[in-house]
């Protein structure tokens, strides 16, 4: 069997080669046939110089006509060729030794491989693969595609696929267990395993070899199928097992109706089914596991605050954690606000607490005294003892990593009872990604902002504008509107973030003594950005001068003018978070975002797309096809989202497919799931628990 057919055992294979193997994810033989190629270079045809794209890869043949090194900050090798039609094009080499110069002698003809570039002397190819040729006997075309795999340091292209060709060679005589129903294959259309993975190693020249280069091949469907089916089950297994556990069952709760009637609105209809669905899942004896997904200022505060209570008035404490102090902060005041009337007691952990008093609220939290416990990821630290914890809330998710939400959830176990989770994002994620990257929780959507917000008036503007904008917002502050202005940097220090805030909001002083501004930035002491915040919240600060640190949660109704430095930098989700700190009162909220000149055409149609929308999910379904996933998520989300061959971005359409296909399987083929789970994940940790 190739699954154990141990890699050692095939020719070429020493301890050096082997650990290079392992550092790739190869283990056993079937390893190698899982690792595809990542991309296929075509050397088919020859393209004629005058033809040749730049940025293509192509094989083109030409006559030397000059040759000559250069010395400059690097010594190159500059190799002239030309067509028979008297098109030119340069080859450039940095690496050469002198008797290699010397055989690129005028008049003889090459065959070169590589990617044309645009030089300073016309078209060239940086290091292109070469050989010399008798142009009467020229060598023949390869007949089909050239595999390239990925690989590692120390392990070149050649070695590996010589090694792969062994591998090859024993799948012909043993083939792999077709895992995928036959159903399946044939409603898709889609070829049987074996024959996928010969395609892919060797394609034929008769493959369509276009779709191949563009992963867009039955066979490799098949296995982007595969492997998405892979994970989508082992989501659903997780999610069974959560399934099975205990968690206390909390009955709906009479103060949750108070805080509700005492409210000075009314819940919008997404907040009231989402509150249903929490309700029910609450009253279950097995832990809810729940996203909550609803845009800035959708008003998911208030739900968690119900939540909290249903559980405190069972008798059951609730730990809210949030991403920042800030935000924790003002968790705390709204839920003092609603829960001290009550007579639920709240306590509270922060990272700049005076010892005595952290000691006391430490007390209150493991006596069970309190039962709402609000803070940052000190929550979870070895300090904090729950009483009886019944539910977790998670503000901000996609702040965290799966692993701080599972240790969170793992701290408040109890004997065999594990508290029920509620998750939260303000960052909407097309469904496709959260299908994947949330796929063992259950997810509501609150679809719907409070009634009477008016979408925020968006305009992109050149920085040669910038002190128009700074006077414009100096005359709006002083019409008793406040203000934001952000400065982001690429730079990843706090120290010139901090700077660059310190620098803008001292022109805005000396030019205009008389306007109120207020500075938050990463390196300010947690007290001190408490204080500015207040400060800002009770309109003692008309403008607060920013660094990207308020962007999650922050809420001051009465600002409603946001402008953004540098907004070419900042990713989509991160512009929409910034601006949906306005946009939250009655008033008509604006955001400016100022660009650098020049901005890409890409550039251009990213602030584009947040001109013309404040609609979160399209701006993230925007934003998966500009940036990926990866980023979407941020890399610990990612963690555990790496495939072999499904690409997240490009595959996205075959999610719902293989979470249908899943589910079929978990429920009546669990074994065929586990050895879909050794063939994939294999010998890779798995993250859920790690
Ligand atoms: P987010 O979903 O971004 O966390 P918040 O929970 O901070 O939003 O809510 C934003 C503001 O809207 C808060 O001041 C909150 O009290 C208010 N709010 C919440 N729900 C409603 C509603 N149904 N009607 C009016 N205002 C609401
Ligand atoms: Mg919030």
């Amino acid at each position: 069997m190739l699954a154990e057919h141990s890699l050692s055992n095939l020719k070429g294979v020493g301890p050096k080669q082997l650990e290079k193997l392992h550092k790739l994810g190869l283990f056993v033989v079937q390893d190698l046939l899982f690792h595809l190629p990542l991309r296929y270079q075509d050397k088919t045809k020859i393209t004629a110089i005058e033809n040749a794209l730049i940025g293509s890869e192509v094989l083109l043949e030409g006559e030397i006509f000059t040759q000559a090194l250069t010395r400059g900050r690097r010594n190159s090798l500059l190799v002239k060729i030309q067509s028979p039609q008297g098109a030119f094009l340069t080859l450039r080499f940095f690496h050469f030794h002198y008797r290699q110069a010397q055989q690129f002698t005028r008049g003889k003809s090459l065959r070169v491989f590589g990617e044309v570039r645009s030089g300073p002397n016309g078209l060239e190819m940086v290091h292109p693969t070469y050989q010399f040729i008798n142009p009467e006997e020229a060598p023949e075309l390869e007949t089909t595609l050239t595999p390239t795999y990925p690989t590692t340091e120390g392990l070149g292209q050649l070695s590996l696929l010589k090694l792969i060709q062994q591998a090859i060679v024993l799948l012909k005589q043993n083939p792999l267990e077709e895992l995928l129903p036959q159903k399946l294959l044939q409603q898709l259309q889609l070829p049987d395993l074996n024959s996928a993975l010969l395609t892919l190693h060797e394609p034929q020249p008769d493959d369509d070899l276009i779709k191949i280069k563009q992963f867009n091949h039955p066979a490799q469907q098949r296995l982007i199928v595969e492997e998405l089916i892979c994970q989508q089950a082992g989501l659903q297994l997780l999610r069974q097992t959560e399934q099975k556990r205990y968690a206390p069952a909390l009955p709906p709760s009479q103060a949750a109706n108070a805080l509700l009637a005492s409210l000075p609105f009314a819940l919008t209809h997404a907040q009231q089914s989402v509150l249903q669905e929490i309700q029910q899942d609450l009253a279950l004896p097995h832990p809810m596991q729940r996203l909550v997904q609803g845009d800035v200022g959708s008003g998911k505060t208030v739900i968690a605050a119900l939540a909290a209570i249903q559980s405190a008035e069972a008798g059951y404490q609730v730990a809210v954690m949030a991403p920042t102090e800030i935000l924790a902060e003002q968790h705390l005041n709204a839920f003092l606000e609603w829960l001290e009337p009550l007579d639920i007691p709240v306590a509270w952990l922060n990272g700049r607490m005076k010892a005595a008093e952290k000691r006391y609220q430490l007390a209150q939290i493991e006596s069970g005294e309190a039962k709402v416990v609000i803070g940052t990821h000190a929550l979870f630290q070895d300090a904090v003892t729950f009483h009886q914890l019944g539910l977790v809330v998670i503000d901000e998710q996609h702040r965290f990593g799966v692993h701080q939400r599972l240790a969170l959830h793992e701290k408040g176990q109890n004997q065999d009872h594990h508290p029920h989770q509620l998750v939260m994002t303000a960052t909407p994620i097309p469904r496709t990604l959260a299908m994947t990257a949330y796929g063992d929780l259950d997810i509501s959507i609150i679809d719907e902002l409070p009634p009477g917000r008016k979408p925020i008036e968006t305009a992109v503007l050149s920085n040669e504008k910038r002190s128009e904008v700074m006077e414009h917002l100096y005359v709006k502050c002083k019409q008793g509107i406040q203000a934001y202005w952000v400065c982001p940097l690429i730079e990843e220090s706090e120290l010139l973030h901090a700077q660059a805030a310190e620098v803008t909001a001292t022109q805005f002083t000396d030019n205009w003594p008389d306007l109120r501004v207020g500075l938050v930035h990463g390196r300010l002491k947690g007290e001190q950005k408490a204080l500015v915040m207040e400060a800002f919240k009770n309109h003692e600060i008309d403008l607060l001068v920013a660094t990207t640190v308020i962007e999650v949660g922050v809420n001051v109704p009465n600002s409603s003018l946001m402008i953004i430095e540098n907004a070419e930098r900042l990713g989509l989700a991160q512009l929409h978070q910034l601006r949906g700190r306005v946009g939250r009162g009655d008033l008509q909220s604006h955001c400016v975002l100022l660009y650098q000149p020049p901005l890409s055409e890409t550039g251009k149609a990213r602030l584009n797309i947040m001109r013309d929308t404040t609609d979160g999910f399209r701006i993230a379904e925007e934003d998966l096809k500009i940036r990926g996933p990866g980023e979407i998520l941020g890399t610990k989300q990612t963690g555990g989202l790496q495939f072999r061959i499904a690409d997240l971005k490009r595959d996205s359409q075959w999610i719902p497919t293989a979470q249908e296909w899943a589910q079929q399987l978990v429920a009546e083929n669990p074994q065929l799931v586990t050895a879909l789970q050794a063939r994939w994940v294999g010998n890779k940790v798995d993250y859920q628990h790690a």
